[in-house]
This record gives C-alpha cells, sequence and structure tokens, in this order.
C-alpha cells in the first residue's frame, strides 16, 4: 500500500514537474531518444530503485523475536559502523537530490533512513551508544566514514552524472562491507537478518544507480566488490527488499 502512496504522492509529481521541466511544451514524449524523463516513466528500477517500505512494527518485531545474544567487540564495531554508513547514504542522496532533483536521489534517500533506524533498533536492543543519536547531516564520528563522506558529497556536487557514480560507489561500498562483516564479523542472528536486508536493498539500489548512469551515457567500474559479483547483481533482477523474519533470509 505505502509504495502506491509513495508512487501517487511523492514519485509521480516530481516526474511531471521534472518532466515539465525538461521536455518544455513538447506533449509526446519520445521514447527512442535518450530522455531521462521519458524512460523512468517505463522503467520502473530506473525510477526508484526502492519498492521496499520495511514496516517499522515488524522490523522491531523481528528484532525482539530473535534471541539476545551476547554480542563480540566486532559486532558491536560492526552495528556503529553500519549505522553512520547508512546515514552517509542518505545525506549524499538527500543533498544530490536538491542539486538534481530525479526520483532516484529521493527514494533511496528515504531507503538509507530506513536502514539507518534498522540498525538503530539494534543498537537500542544491545543498549549501546547510539552514534547516529543528533546527527547533523554530513557529520559522522567514525573517521573513515568522515573522508569518504566529504569525498562523495565533493564529487555529488560535480553534476548529475557524478552524483549517480557517488551513488553507485556507495552502494559498492556498502555491499562490501555487508559482505565482510557477514561473512567474517556476524553471529548473532537478529544482526545477520538486518544486514542481509540491507545487502538486498543495496543491491537493488546499485542496479538503480548503474542503469541510470548507463542510460545517460556513462559507465561504472566497481572499487570494493570483484567486477564478477558487480556483473552478477547487474544483470540479475530486482530483489525484495526487505523479507520479513519469517523469509528465507533467516534459514
Ligand atoms: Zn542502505
Ligand atoms: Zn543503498
Amino acid at each position: 500500500m505505502k509504495t502506491k502512496k509513495n508512487f501517487f504522492t511523492l514519485i509521480l509529481p516530481a516526474l511531471i514537474l521534472s518532466g515539465l521541466a525538461i521536455l518544455g511544451c513538447s506533449k509526446t514524449a519520445d521514447v527512442s531518444t535518450p530522455d531521462a524523463v521519458s524512460s523512468e516513466l517505463k522503467d520502473p528500477i530506473l525510477l526508484t530503485g526502492n519498492f521496499e517500505q520495511s514496516p517499522t512494527g515488524s522490523v522491531i518485531n523481528c528484532i525482539d523475536a530473535f534471541p539476545y545474544e551476547e554480542l563480540s567487540a566486532e559486532e558491536v564495531e560492526a552495528l556503529l559502523y553500519m549505522r553512520e554508513e547508512e546515514l552517509l547514504a542518505k545525506d549524499v542522496y538527500t543533498l544530490a537530490y536538491a542539486l538534481y532533483p530525479i526520483p532516484i536521489f529521493n527514494n533511496i534517500s528515504k531507503s538509507e533512513t530506513q536502514h539507518s533506524t534498522m540498525v538503530k533498533y539494534l543498537i537500542d536492543k544491545y543498549e549501546l551508544t547510539d552514534p547516529g543519536e543528533n546527527h547533523q547531516p554530513g557529520v559522522l564520528i567514525n573517521k573513515e566514514l568522515q573522508v569518504a563522506s566529504n569525498e562523495l558529497t565533493d564529487l555529488a556536487d560535480n553534476s548529475l552524472i557524478d552524483g549517480l557514480t557517488a551513488g553507485a560507489t556507495i552502494e559498492d561500498r556498502d555491499i562490501f562491507d555487508l559482505q565482510n562483516l557477514l561473512e567474517n564479523v556476524v553471529d548473532n542472528q537478529d544482526i545477520t537478518w538486518v544486514f542481509e536486508n540491507l545487502e538486498r536493498g543495496s543491491r537493488n539500489h546499485l542496479r538503480a544507480f548503474y542503469r541510470n548512469l548507463v542510460f545517460r551515457g556513462a559507465d561504472y567500474t566497481p572499487q570494493y566488490i570483484s567486477q564478477e559479483y558487480f556483473d552478477e547483481i547487474i544483470n540479475s533482477e530486482h530483489e525484495p527488499g526487505f523479507i520479513g523474519c519469517g523469509g528465507l533470509s533467516t534459514q
């Protein structure tokens, strides 16, 4: 239901506005020309990259339903890091949307807010200090993420293509970090469930940014994940962005 509501309240007006701005008085959108608006209307992945709306209630219920398991020091680090990495993504996309008002930035920035909130629920469950409390856009506690945030913000500031490249870079890095953490650090069931949801969302976001880049005559080469895994992602279908705790991801 929420998807429908978002489409009509958020995406469609944005499309109409950007369509008017780009197409001017033309009444017919020629789909054979490389025009962003006409194709975005026909291609839901170009349009958003985000169809998942993880219902807050189910997320909290799921996190509560998983057992409380002792956290390793590395798991604590992983939670604090991912909370801020998702905020970094949200901040860059929010900025990019202000500069280049195409739906992908708006929709994916909302998805990142949800991602970050999912990690916050874990932080709350384990009574850790939330690095995202009183978060100011572009300001991060983790120094490494602060450097990345500055670089990606500068990149996004240049042009629409650079904004989309910043998006692909963020998702590339996000997937790499989540994979590494899932393989080497995390064993708690609740963290595994959240991180798997985040990674699925990130793969969808990467598909969306990449498709937008290619559509505009640009390209992207992975900087974090392998070329092989990157190819596998961009050549596969959009995935359900959110799978509840009764879903396959927790088995
Ligand atoms: Zn994310
Ligand atoms: Zn993302």
